[in-house]
């Protein structure tokens, strides 16, 4: 073992006892039917994870004066499901026990449901009830589909716009949605901000869980949330900018990092409709990657981009993460990962024994490419896969060699939306397409200037379609004829019109790769 190694093994073990508590048992309910002055139910509820035979629902306990007291307690919290909407047939009821260990949060795996059935659910606590949530269990593994539907979203920045995409998601008929990450920002920055975070960038445990409250009292994230099941994966802005793995921007030392790396997934697993992974009882290696299927339609990879990754490549020695880099050796250095070796095996093995007829790999960021020329070389975003190229050849040849048809990676991250052929070799029209690119704008998130846009665009024409002016989210219909995407999008900042649009719609047709404007 490299000295390396034993020493985050060491600290490790060490974060583990720090977080322990977490995983204690729950202490013993100390009152139950309370009357409340304001409901308890202020964060709305979420429903995730969906199976043919499961989902997991969710909710969080919040005490405002003159409950607060009430903080201290252990609480034991009743979960219905119905058959129904007007909550008549009751199919499930449950009576969950939490406490402040993990802020009160409540976290119910409902198994043994019906496959492609759409359930109703409550929680209720004494005199209080909660909004109802609708959630949907996905196909059994061997049904015929003929549709799956799905809202494709990501970056949220609280500050940088109202939620109006989340209220057009919540009208949609969905089966999920697919967020990609940053559903929240640690960051501020005040030219953009048309609403304000509360408090400082959050470090600790206790400033994540304000971080998430904030976020979670928003009416239209609300509606979104208890409209449809959620589909979950992060990306940076969950801990800080620009991470990977155990290193920030500021070099900082990396225990102290995996620290507050640790505080921000336990907030971000007590704050969603998740159920704690094979490391649960290591908070500072959890594992959120996963993957779910869709009857024999498709199968959905959604993938973990931060955790595992490689420092980026050429960092600067000052300011490290995200930045352009041109000349930089470090790039071809086939060692460096974006997945790790564990999830790029698990993913490398299941994509290629995947037998249903689209193969849709969610992930967090840009496949193709946005590099540009300058007079000494080209230019690569080092923090995207442009700034893991050998990592990125070995995923696309993957689908060669396991000669894969049919698959369509689906990314957030730019602020952009991208639609995109894939090749072995970016750019390079002799090089052929081997699978198709969607990538989503952010909900709010400020994205690249238009001269920038413009460059990008010029520079790499593999990409079909490349516009970051716009905010929204993306609708993704699969069926057995074609993938189709759909730019759903307003102006910046989100809020400012109302409404939203179609901006472009784009399909990848059954056998064929590449994404074809319609
Ligand atoms: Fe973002
Ligand atoms: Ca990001």
């Amino acid at each position: 073992m490299q000295r390396r190694q034993f020493n985050l093994c060491l600290q490790r073990s060490a974060l583990a006892l720090a977080l322990s508590p977490w995983f204690s048992a729950t202490a013993q309910p100390s009152s139950v039917g309370h009357k409340w002055h304001t409901s308890p139910f202020a964060l709305g509820v979420a429903s995730g994870r969906p199976r043919a035979d499961s989902v997991v629902l969710w909710t969080r306990l919040l005490f405002a004066e003159p409950d607060r007291a009430a903080a201290a307690q252990a609480w034991s919290v009743r979960v219905e499901v119905f058959a129904d909407a007007a909550l008549k047939r009751r199919v499930y009821r449950a009576e969950v026990a939490t406490d402040a260990n993990r802020a009160h949060s409540v976290h119910v795996h409902v198994t043994q449901l019906q496959p492609s059935t759409d359930y109703w659910y409550r929680f209720s606590q004494g005199d209080a009830h909660s909004t109802v949530g609708h959630t949907r269990t996905a196909p059994s593994r061997h049904a015929d589909v003929p549709q799956l539907r799905i809202a494709l979203a990501s970056c949220q920045h609280y500050e940088q716009g109202q939620y109006i995409a989340h209220e057009d998601i919540a009208k949609q008929a969905l089966d999920f949605v697919l967020f990609m990450g940053d559903y929240i920002y640690e960051n501020s920055n005040p030219q953009y901000a048309i609403r304000k975070h509360n408090g400082d960038e959050p470090k600790t445990l206790q400033a994540y869980r304000e971080r998430y409250e904030q976020y979670k009292r928003d009416p239209a994230l609300q509606a979104a949330h208890a409209a449809h099941p959620w589909v979950l994966m992060w990306d940076d802005h969950e801990v800080v900018n620009d991470y990977a793995n155990d290193q920030d921007r500021h070099y900082t030392d990396p225990t102290q990092m995996l620290l507050r790396r640790a505080a921000a997934y336990q907030a971000y697993f007590e704050h969603q409709p998740l159920l704690l992974g094979p490391d649960a009882h290591n908070p500072a290696n959890m594992r959120l990657y996963d993957q779910l299927s869709w009857g024999k339609l498709a199968d959905v990879w959604t993938l973990d981009c931060r955790q595992y990754r490689s420092p980026q490549a050429c960092r600067d020695p000052v300011r490290g993460g995200g930045r352009m880099v041109v000349q930089c050796d470090e790039l071809n250095d086939a060692s460096r990962t974006m997945l790790g070796a564990e999830q790029e095996r698990w993913l490398t093995e299941s994509l290629s024994a995947s037998k249903r007829q689209w193969k849709l790999v969610a992930q967090a960021t840009q496949i193709s490419s946005t590099s540009v020329p300058t007079p000494v070389g080209r230019s690569y975003w080092n923090d995207a896969w442009d700034g893991y190229p050998e990592a990125r050849k070995r995923l696309l040849q993957t689908v060669v060699d396991a000669k894969l048809s049919n698959v369509v990676t689906l990314g957030g991250d730019v602020h952009c939306n991208v639609a995109a052929p894939l090749r072995l070799e970016p750019n390079n029209p002799a090089s052929p397409i081997i699978a198709s690119e969607f990538v989503t704008t952010s909900i709010t998130s400020r994205g690249l200037g238009d001269k920038a846009a413009a460059l990008i665009r010029e520079s790499n024409p593999d990409l079909l379609h490349y516009r970051s002016d716009e905010r929204g989210y993306s609708l993704i219909t699969v069926t057995p004829k074609e993938v189709r995407c759909e730019f759903r999008t307003t102006k910046f900042p989100a809020g400012s019109e109302a409404g939203l649009k179609t901006q472009a719609s784009y399909v990848v047709k059954n056998g064929k790769a590449g994404p074809q404007l319609i």
